[in-house]
This record gives C-alpha cells, sequence and structure tokens, in this order.
C-alpha cells in the first residue's frame, strides 16, 4: 500500500509499504478515505518529537470504511464508514472509566502519562498512522465510531481530534455566562476553540496570532476579535487595557510548543533546546488573564522542561486545566451540533491533497503558504473522495 514514510526533520515522502493485517482478534483494517494532516503532526516533521523512527506512518486525524475484522470483533463489520479517534484507548482501565480516554493506562507501554496515539512516534506507543491507505485499528469495539448517514466525511474526519481538541479546550476554561474568553493560536484548534466558547456562553471571544490569512478567517468564522500580536507589542497589556485593566477571564493555549513572538523563549526554546520547545503563548495566557482567572492549555508540549511563569500563576490565584481531548467522550455531543448547524467543521479545510504528495503537503502547511488553514489527504484507494483531490505541484 502507499503510506508516508517519514525520512528525518522536514523529510517525509509516501512510498509502498506491506499492507497491515490483522494482529489480534480485537483489530481492524481501515480503508482510509481522508486522513487530515495536524498541527502537532508538524512537530514530529520538524524533529522535534523524542523516538521518531525512520519510517514511521504519520497520522492520527482519519476517516474509512471497514475492511476486515479480526475474530473478537463484534460491533464493527466489512463496509462500516467509521471516524478513528487519535486516542488509542482500552475503555476499561482506571481511567477509561473514568472517560480519560487520552491518559489510557494500556495503550502505551512506554509512557505513564499519555496513552496510546496513532502515527505519532514511540513515545506514544509506536502505532502506524493513517496517512497511508490502510490502517490497522487495534482495540476496534472501543475507539472507532460508526459515522451517521446524514453526517459526511469532511466533517467526521475533523471529530477525529482538531474539533474535540478546541471544543475541550473551551470546557476546560469552565467559561461562565458573559466571560471574556482569550485564544491563543489561530490554527484549526483554536479557531474550533473559539467558536465553541460562544456555545459555552463567552460574551466576548478575543484570537490572537501573527498570521494575518489565519486572523481574518477566524474573525469571520467565529465572529470574534482579533489581536496580530506583532503590532501590539506587549501582549499581555493589551489584553489587558482591552479588559478593564483587569484581564481576560478565560484564557486558551492552542499553541504548544512551537510559539513564535518570543526571542528569549526561541533561543532557549528552540535554538539551544534548552527547554521543551518555546513556551510563549503559555506565558501570555498566564499574564493576560485575570486574577482568579482559567487558563486552559490545549496546545501540544512535549515532556520535561518548559520556562512557565508558575509564580505568576500562583499569586495570581490562576486555576490552569490542561489534556489532549478525551475525543469520544464529545463526539455524540458535538454531532449534534453539527446537525443543529452551531458548527460547520469541514468550512476550515483549504486543500485536498493526493496522498502521492505529502511532501509538498507538509511543506505547503509547515510554511503556512496558499492560506492553508487544514489539508486533507486523499489515498489512491479512497473511492469517490478521490475525485475531489487537487494537486499541489505546479
Ligand atoms: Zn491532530
Ligand atoms: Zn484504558
Amino acid at each position: 500500500m502507499l503510506a508516508t514514510n517519514y525520512r528525518g526533520p522536514y523529510r517525509i515522502r509516501a512510498s509502498q509499504k506491506p499492507d497491515p493485517v490483522i494482529e489480534h482478534p480485537g483489530d481492524a483494517i481501515v480503508r482510509v478515505t481522508r486522513a487530515c494532516i495536524c498541527g502537532s503532526d508538524l512537530h514530529l516533521y520538524h524533529g522535534l518529537v523524542p523516538d521518531t523512527r525512520i519510517g514511521h506512518t504519520f497520522g492520527h486525524e482519519f476517516v474509512g470504511i471497514v475492511e476486515e475484522v479480526g475474530s473478537a470483533v463484534e460491533t464493527l463489520k466489512p463496509g462500516d464508514r467509521v471516524l478513528v479517534p487519535f486516542n488509542l484507548f482500552c475503555g476499561s482501565c482506571f481511567f477509561c472509566q473514568r472517560e480519560l480516554y487520552s491518559n489510557c493506562h494500556n495503550t502505551n507501554p512506554e509512557a505513564t502519562a499519555v496513552g496510546g496515539i496513532y502515527g505519532y512516534s514511540h513515545t506514544t506507543g509506536g502505532y502506524d498512522g493513517g496517512q497511508a491507505e490502510y490502517v490497522r485499528v487495534p482495540m476496534a469495539d472501543v475507539g472507532p465510531y460508526k459515522i451517521p448517514e446524514d453526517i459526511v466525511d469532511d466533517d467526521a474526519v475533523l471529530l477525529t481530534d482538531a474539533l474535540p481538541t478546541g471544543y475541550q479546550a473551551a470546557e476546560m476554561g469552565d467559561i461562565k455566562q458573559g466571560d471574556t474568553v482569550v485564544v491563543f493560536g489561530a490554527g484549526p484548534v483554536g479557531i474550533f476553540a473559539a467558536k465553541s466558547a460562544w456555545l459555552f456562553g463567552a460574551g466576548r471571544v478575543i484570537v490572537v496570532d501573527h498570521v494575518e490569512y489565519r486572523l481574518d478567517f477566524v474573525r469571520r468564522y467565529a465572529r470574534c476579535e482579533i489581536i496580530n500580536f506583532r503590532e501590539v507589542g506587549d501582549v499581555a497589556l493589551h489584553i489587558k487595557k482591552m479588559t478593564d485593566w483587569l484581564g481576560a477571564d478565560v484564557c486558551i493555549d492552542a499553541v504548544g510548543c512551537e510559539a513564535s513572538g518570543s526571542l528569549a523563549q526561541t533561543i532557549t526554546g528552540r535554538w539551544t533546546m534548552l527547554q521543551a520547545g518555546a513556551a510563549t503563548a503559555l506565558f501570555w495566557a498566564i499574564n493576560s488573564v485575570r486574577k482568579a482567572g482559567n487558563v486552559s492549555i490545549v496546545g501540544v508540549y512535549g515532556p520535561t522542561f518548559n520556562a512557565v511563569p508558575i509564580g505568576n500563576a500562583l499569586n495570581k490565584g490562576i486555576t490552569m486545566r490542561m489534556n489532549q481531548a478525551a475525543v469520544k467522550r464529545h463526539v455524540p455531543h458535538l454531532i449534534e451540533h453539527i446537525r443543529q448547524g452551531h458548527l460547520n467543521p469541514k468550512e476550515i479545510i483549504t486543500h485536498r491533497v493526493p496522498l502521492e504528495e505529502v511532501s509538498d503537503a507538509y511543506h505547503i502547511f509547515s510554511s503556512k503558504y496558499d492560506n492553508c488553514i487544514k489539508t486533507v489527504l486523499i489515498p489512491p484507494r479512497a473511492g469517490s473522495a478521490r475525485a475531489t483531490a487537487t494537486s499541489v505541484i505546479h
């Protein structure tokens, strides 16, 4: 089959690999019809995630058709159209019983924090991802969600990570009616966090970024205010000015470890690697929230050290919540929001690219060329979806 093939930092291509096979009676094989590139895939692509092995197949946001199931699988059958949450989870451990699916204790024996994730290095279990024609889906009775007939694949694929992550960011912010919510980052997750903030009762939503076309998009899509941090000097000061000098009630970090905007963070985190990436967005979130406000973090940070102003957080009495999204917990109510017209996830898709052009697709997304917000890769055997793929090689 054709699949992505990581060759080292900034080098990825599509090449032939053996088809996946049923390795356990609980497995399913899914023929992928769409797989997104995620902002967090860029951390892999840039070589920032430890133990990202040459040859690894990336991709944790995919939908497809069940091709084959193991003998123990009871709820899926060949032909079922499924979305597969990015988390691999067992459904029965201490954490899964509490619906903390991203913290499953059984799917990532290498780590004590995060559970298994498709296509996200051996630090999350080493599972092959879905930027491929086929993918093996372990514990197929637990993770995959059958896509209802009235939900299109373009919406469903965004339910595997980006939308639930943005939504959970707003949920963890514990937004009260009328609150001012500031979202750092106008990528897909930040866009969905801003949109979701209204659903939790926000009175005002402000998004901070420096990529002008993304700020333009989020202003229209989420009907929010925007700040280009390159234009305002001190971001925290600017936000205080906009909020009667109190600060925002809730700040959401939807950026993570590759933030721009602070020379000190960039030097220590991205050039000399003295910390695990640059935590600029989190720094701003802590300094922009009001005293006793809430900071919610869904931007991806690696393990070990980041330079975070924890003293400010303590003295301000901030509540901080963070986690990787427990995707499957959110899918049913997000489907209802899509049906009601409150959320239109597919509108953020800007590129539909044949899987063969994965190298160019990563380059365009990473470089923020061509007004790229969300890229969907479409494999050769995607069926009718293949006709919607457009070459990006000119
Ligand atoms: Zn993702
Ligand atoms: Zn579990």
